[in-house]
């Protein structure tokens, strides 16, 4: 199998990383990939989200299939034009990949699909948004409606900040804004690979999307994540793909507009069980780098079974039994405004303690060395027996790489290794 992958940061490493250790991909190349990604696959330069440019490189590599990461090229109808021109991706085509371009598209979905979330208000103006504050009352959730990448969203008790966000994201283009109700409960992450119709869960994962320790400051792309949950209840993946995933793909079949690709659906654990916070159109970044740690079957005949809409023929996937925790290294000043051009060292150092792998996010080379480029930076993946083993490489290894003024969360995984994470119980039935 010949492979094009998209995208260039360390969730694309760590798909890069699978897809070359499958036996039946002949040759991975990426578009454009980055130095970590340049060690298992050849790294073209190129504009990912350009779908005339894919479509003429996948064609003249005579590639089996397109794997796209970020959530760019889809909205801007890269899986479109591949289908088109009769070539595999797994990713949701334009009009499929709105459940993460839109929120109040998502909000339409899920109410005609009968999906448990938060209930919202989508406001064009702000005394809209002042009656919704009004409505769902402290703490305010205020969702910028277009793509933010996860850094659109504000959850606070202040008033005030509420309504100076919705401001700031009605100024923008499009001109909405959601605001929701408050959903209270640990957040778990579940990725569900589509096909139009079939649904397979991976496992489970939980994201940090605070900047600092103890979830304080400013939202984030993603700064760890650990798989499995120890603390998640039984039955929880199948409860999900019954109750939000499967009436989702149903729903968007239903509409003309069947989903291909990584549902992603993003919950709270809340007293009445779990409800959706968010759903994207991709992998996550750093869910993915933890998931595929533990995944033993090999992922292109997965994501090309996806692709094709075989999934239901695909045996159950493999795991293994370890844990996996993913430390994001990133930029002196990120998320605000992350430093870039500063030297990367330790890399080998860090890839020698065992069980862990480094994956490259915000790197480039300047002759011959490793510099930074963006504010996520690196990723430190350690799988260990139970996540407390685990947690003790990722921050051996992270201690062994040398970035200046970089900074990485310390607690990440760490309630769950302590066996401090609680779900809600929920109300006894009538
Ligand atoms: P989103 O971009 O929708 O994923 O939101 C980013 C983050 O904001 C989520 O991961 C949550 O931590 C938080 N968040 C979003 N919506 C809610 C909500 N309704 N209640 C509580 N927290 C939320």
């Amino acid at each position: 199998m010949k492979v094009l992958l998209l995208g260039s940061g360390a969730r694309e490493h760590a798909l890069a990383r699978s897809l070359a250790a499958d036996p039946d991909v002949e040759k991975l190349t990426a578009l454009p990939g980055n130095p970590g990604i340049a060690a298992v696959a050849r790294c073209l330069p190129g504009d990912p989200a350009d779908p005339t440019a894919v479509t003429e490189l996948a064609r003249s590599l005579g590639v089996d299939l397109v794997v796209v990461g970020p959530e760019a090229p889809l909205v801007a109808g890269v899986a479109d034009a591949l289908a088109a021109a009769g070539i595999a991706c797994f990713g949701p085509t334009a009009a499929a990949a709105r459940l993460e371009g839109s929120k109040a598209f998502a909000k339409e979905v899920m109410a005609a699909a009968g999906v448990p979330t938060a209930a919202a208000h989508v406001c064009t103006d702000l005394d809209q948004v002042r009656a919704a504050l009004d409505v769902t009352g402290a703490p305010y959730v205020v969702k910028e409606d277009g793509l933010a990448a996860g850094k659109g969203v504000v959850v606070t008790d202040d008033r005030d900040a509420a309504l100076e966000h919705a401001a700031a994201c009605l100024s923008g283009e499009g001109g909405q804004v959601v605001v929701e109700d408050y959903l209270d409960g640990p957040e778990v992450s579940l990725f569900c690979l589509a096909d139009g119709s079939t649904v397979v869960p991976l496992a489970p994962a939980q994201d940090f999307k605070r900047v600092g320790d103890g979830d304080e400051g400013p939202n984030t792309g993603g700064m760890g994540a650990y798989t499995p949950l120890s603390w998640a209840p039984a039955g929880l993946v199948e409860e999900v793909v019954a109750t939000v995933a499967q009436p989702t793909v149903e729903e968007m079949a239903r509409r003309g507009t069947p989903f291909t690709g990584v549902l992603y659906v993003g919950l709270a654990l809340c007293a009445e069980g779990p409800r959706v916070v968010e759903f994207n159109a991709r992998f996550g970044d750093p869910e993915t780098q933890s998931v595929l740690a533990r995944l033993r079957t090999p992922l292109a005949g997965v994501l090309m079974a996806a692709a094709q809409g075989r999934l239901a023929e695909l045996a159950p996937l493999r795991w293994s039994e370890q844990s996996s925790v993913t430390v994001v290294v990133a930029a002196d000043g990120y998320p605000a405004s992350p430093r870039t051009g500063d030297e990367i060292t330790g890399l080998e150092e860090a890839e020698a303690v065992e069980g862990v792998h480094v994956l490259q996010a915000g790197t480039r080379e300047v002759d011959g060395r490793l510099v930074s480029s963006g504010g996520r930076v690196l990723s430190v993946v350690a799988l260990g027996d139970d996540l407390v083993a685990a947690r003790e490489r990722a921050y051996a290894a992270a201690d062994r790489l040398h970035l200046a003024g970089s900074h990485a969360r310390t607690d990440i995984a760490l309630a769950a290794a302590e066996g401090r994470v609680h779900v809600p119980s929920r109300p006894a039935p009538d």
